[in-house]
């Protein structure tokens, strides 16, 4: 196999289509980091002038994000990211409910961070029920109604899905778990770059979000945790030293912080326009697609999704193939063995009738700095990369070790 060139950022010829992956940081993001590192270098614990310089920035970010989730500040709680936050939200939610309930209730295409954490869950004798999607992706309210119990202490469904950019109607959703007295966590990871995800409007206890996919630093995030009506109580997972009120020790991470407060800024002034845009761009890529290949099925539906998300499968082709032989463009295939050498598509194995051709989907996801030249380019590319994965033999069903 020849080698190919390695895109970099400044080739203007490499097309990142892989949003949901991560993103960039901002520049403005970046730039407001910076002192952090160097000059004002404090620990926002310390309680001398450096200290404090330091706190002063962790609180003035503490309510750029509350500000954009509308909440209070003091209801954010910094992470190490979504991932983090996830657990936080699952495992202290729960082992703070556990002498009452011990029962949650998911479903099936939530990210890894909430599936695993579930799993965990059921290690530590809790029981968990993982509702099915219909054929659009999305979690049906009379199921969730039926799957409540008497000892149910938290529902946790994610806002936007991170393969199939599926909206679930978190609403609706809260206004069962109002009903019958139990906690709502959603993960907002993917959702809120685009989607107004205010925590009151929705009626959300706990939601998890994450820098580097809103255009900040990787390796930061914050769950919101409600205080009043109702309370949501948690057990801290992390010990030592009482950091944030007690629910997450540890020295914070100033800069990324900061950073993380800056991208919440830049949010509340671009989504609308971000939203558009990526929406206009994303029926131009589907139409340009479409004209390509006459038999692309769209995975998920269409209305209850994210501007900025496109999976579709194009049958006969394998996604791997594909991607092998793609120069130059970013996207990710859903196949059943994932480049990442996880477990493969679940979320499209979890959606009825788009398991048989979750080995032939493409995951697209549009970004700010996404054009329509680039949307042009991709599609190009991407046929001429399906001209040579249509001659090549199927591969086994089995999943060997990723190349
Ligand atoms: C990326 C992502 C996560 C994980 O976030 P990290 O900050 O990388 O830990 C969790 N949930 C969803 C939906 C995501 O897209």
């Amino acid at each position: 196999m020849t080698a190919k060139a390695e895109p970099t950022p400044n080739d203007s010829r490499a097309v990142y289509l892989d949003h949901h992956a991560t993103t960039p940081c901002d520049p403005r993001v970046v730039n407001a980091m910076l002192p952090f590192f160097t000059s004002a270098f404090g620990n926002a614990s310390s309680s001398h002038a450096w200290g404090r310089a330091a706190s002063d920035h962790v609180e003035k970010a503490r309510a750029a994000v509350a500000k954009l989730l509308g909440c209070e500040p003091s209801e954010i709680v910094f992470t190490s990211g979504a991932t983090e936050a996830d657990n936080l939200a699952l495992l202290g939610v729960m082992e703070h409910a556990s002498r009452r309930g011990r029962h949650v209730i998911t479903q099936q295409t939530e990210h890894k961070a909430v599936l695993d954490t579930c799993a965990e869950l059921e290690r530590r004798g809790f029981e968990v029920t993982y509702l099915t999607v219909d054929a659009d992706g999305r979690v049906k309210s009379d199921q969730l109604a039926d799957a409540i119990r008497h000892d149910t202490a938290l529902v946790s469904i994610m806002w936007a899905n991170n393969e199939i950019g599926v909206v679930q109607p978190i609403p609706e959703i809260s206004d069962i778990c109002r009903a019958e007295g139990v906690l709502l966590h959603t993960d907002a990871a993917q959702a809120l770059t685009y989607l107004d995800c205010d925590v009151q409007a929705a009626g959300v206890d706990l939601m998890s979000i994450s820098g580097h996919k809103i255009y900040g630093p990787k390796g930061i995030g914050a769950l919101y945790v409600r205080k009043t009506r109702p309370r949501a109580r948690l057990q801290a997972q992390m010990h030592g030293g009482g950091h944030e009120r007690g629910r997450r020790s540890g020295t914070l991470d100033v800069p990324s912080i900061v950073g993380l407060g800056v991208a919440c800024d830049l949010i509340a002034e671009r989504r609308e326009n971000d939203s558009a845009r990526a929406l206009e761009l994303r029926r131009r890529l589907q139409q340009r697609l479409a004209t390509a290949f006459p038999d692309l099925r769209v995975n998920g539906c269409l209305t209850h999704r994210l501007p900025n998300n496109l999976n579709v499968s194009l049958p006969g082709i394998d996604s791997r193939d594909l991607i092998e032989q793609l120069e130059d463009v970013a996207i990710s295939s859903g196949s059943a063995c994932s480049s990442a050498g996880q477990d493969g598509s679940y979320v499209l194995a979890a959606l009825p009738g788009a398991k048989d051709l979750a080995d032939n989907s493409l995951r697209f996801g549009i970004g700010r700095s996404t054009t329509e030249a680039d949307i042009d380019l991709a599609v190009s590319r991407i046929q001429a990369a399906a001209r040579i994965a249509a001659r090549m033999p199927a591969r086994s069903q089995e999943c060997g070790v990723p190349a």
